[in-house]
């Protein structure tokens, strides 16, 4: 029996979480998550653009403003990042069930892996197994994704990028299919080789597996040194790393904000106290739950001139304690808020988190 592993990867994560799960009016249209483009004066970039919007020149990482310029229909939204954290999760927990022993590796907020060797042996192919978790994703996630199915992580991993979006791309088991289907890619389709390694194997003429495939290690030894055996063996799609599971997702801040129907007069200083106490509670019942501690507290203020400030303070060790958050949090505010504005929102974060047991983080270094 070949082993099985599929590397699931979101397609256009951040937008379809916008289209499909926050606002499903965009569906089927052009989004991008990023600033207002202000009819083409706006600042900043595009954070992520759906395949709608890829269809007419936008990709990350661009000038809202250019954006604009190529589709100005395109609807851009500022993005919620805790709704994606919460739509990584429920997809995660969709791989979960198909999982050989429910293991699931993530390898970042939109793409995981999971072994699936049995779940293959019941579900006749993985081409099949794939469409269903492709369907299982949609229909409880609301997220389209493309899946590659191969003997090895790596392998598995090249196959996703092969055919997207809601692609599923199949190589082996057969370990010439394996070869054959390297051989062609360039060095830099291997996870791992970034542009200083490939200009360098380009230094010694070598761009692509397949003449990686036809060397031995002493030949690579020149351009890779102790990289050599790796890459000998990834250009073959040899990896035999065993595929462990990482855990939920470690959050990395806990915050919220509240923005005033009016504005606050700066004198209503019990009012204010009062709400930083509210949110401070509703963070301090997430820590609990979540079984996390804090090290730092930032606060943030806009005031009616619409200026922010936003200022942090951290402890030595981290806590849990609802009275500490809350204590920081007054402390930060009193000291730091303008004594002459009124205030429009306030917004307490928790950072620095770690989970209360520490143990489940070891086992990916051993
Ligand atoms: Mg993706």
């Amino acid at each position: 029996m070949s082993r099985w592993i599929m590397h699931v990867d979101m397609d256009a994560f951040f937008a379809s979480v916008e289209q499909h799960r926050n606002h499903p009016e965009l569906a089927g249209r052009p989004v991008c998550v990023g600033h207002d483009p202000k009819g083409g004066n706006g600042r900043g970039v595009v954070r992520a653009a759906s395949y709608e919007a890829r269809a007419k020149g936008i990709h990350s990482g661009m000038p809202v403003s250019q954006a604009y310029r190529l589709c100005p229909d395109a609807t851009f939204v500022n993005g919620e990042f805790e709704s994606y954290g919460i739509a990584a999760d429920e997809f995660m927990e969709v791989l979960r069930e198909y999982a050989d022993g429910g293991r699931v590796r993530r390898a970042s907020i939109d793409e995981a892996y999971i072994e699936v060797t049995e779940g293959v042996e019941i579900f006749g192919s993985p081409r099949n197994l794939a469409s269903w978790i492709q369907d299982s994703i949609w229909h409880d996630a609301k997220l389209p994704c493309s899946i590659g199915a191969a003997p090895s992580m790596s392998v598995a991993k090249v196959a996703t990028g092969m055919n997207k979006p809601r692609g599923i791309t199949v190589v082996g088991p057969d370990p010439l299919d394996v070869l054959k289907f390297l051989e062609p890619l360039p060095v830099t389709a291997i996870n791992g080789i970034g542009r200083k390694t490939s200009e360098r194997l380009e230094k010694f003429d070598i761009t692509t597996l397949g003449q990686i495939q036809r060397m031995t290690i002493p030949e690579l030894w020149p351009a890779m040194g102790r990289g050599s055996t790796w890459l000998y063996h990834r250009a073959r799609g040899i990896d035999e790393r065993p595929l462990i599971d990482n855990g939920p997702r470690v959050r990395k801040s806990i915050s919220k904000d509240r923005t005033f129907m009016e504005d606050v007069e700066p004198g209503a200083i019990e009012y204010l106290h009062e709400t930083l106490g509210k949110m401070c509670g509703r963070i301090g019942e997430k820590l609990q739950t979540k079984a996390l501690r804090f090290k730092t507290v930032t606060v943030k203020m806009r005031f009616s001139d619409y200026s922010t400030i936003q200022r942090s303070k951290s402890i030595p060790v981290e806590t849990d304690s609802p009275d500490v958050l809350q204590r920081m949090a007054v402390e930060i505010f009193d000291h730091r808020r303008d004594q002459e504005k009124s205030i429009r929102l306030v917004g307490v974060k928790v950072s620095g988190l770690r989970e209360a047991s520490e143990q489940l983080c070891l086992t990916e270094f051993l």
